[in-house]
């Protein structure tokens, strides 16, 4: 199994709210995003995937939508603005896009650090 991983960065604003109903204080992160890929076997080219290809789906489907942007006002995120809901939001957004890249080809996990020393992975493996 071969797992190929494309790291993006993204500057974005959050304020999370707290179980006892208390929000944070609205500030920004440079957010650090580690996308994940596997497939059983390569292409034509002894690739999983082009790298710059998988650049592109980040760039088109998520950079474009979430960098300098404030996380709060965007509907996705209504419930709560958290690192875990963002991992997700990500691996939703390109689990599809990356599927149809070619077969045999399957978005294995994403990891989205906050902060230098706390990230959220997602997937979808049980
Ligand atoms: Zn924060």
């Amino acid at each position: 199994m071969y797992q190929l991983k494309v790291k993006a960065n993204f500057s974005a604003a959050h304020a999370v709210r707290f179980k006892n109903g208390c929000v944070e204080p609205l500030h920004g992160h440079n957010w650090k995003l580690v996308v994940c890929v596997s497939s059983e076997t390569l292409n034509d080219c002894a690739m999983v995937v082009d790298f710059e290809e998988l650049k592109k789906l980040i760039d088109e489907l998520v950079l474009s939508k979430l960098d300098h942007a404030n996380l709060n006002d965007i509907p996705s995120f209504s419930g709560n603005a958290t690192c875990e809901a963002v991992a997700k939001w990500i691996y939703d957004e390109l689990e599809s896009p990356v599927a149809k890249t070619r077969d045999g080809i399957k978005l294995e996990s994403v990891t989205l650090w906050e902060a230098q020393d706390c990230c959220v992975a997602y997937s979808t493996k049980k």
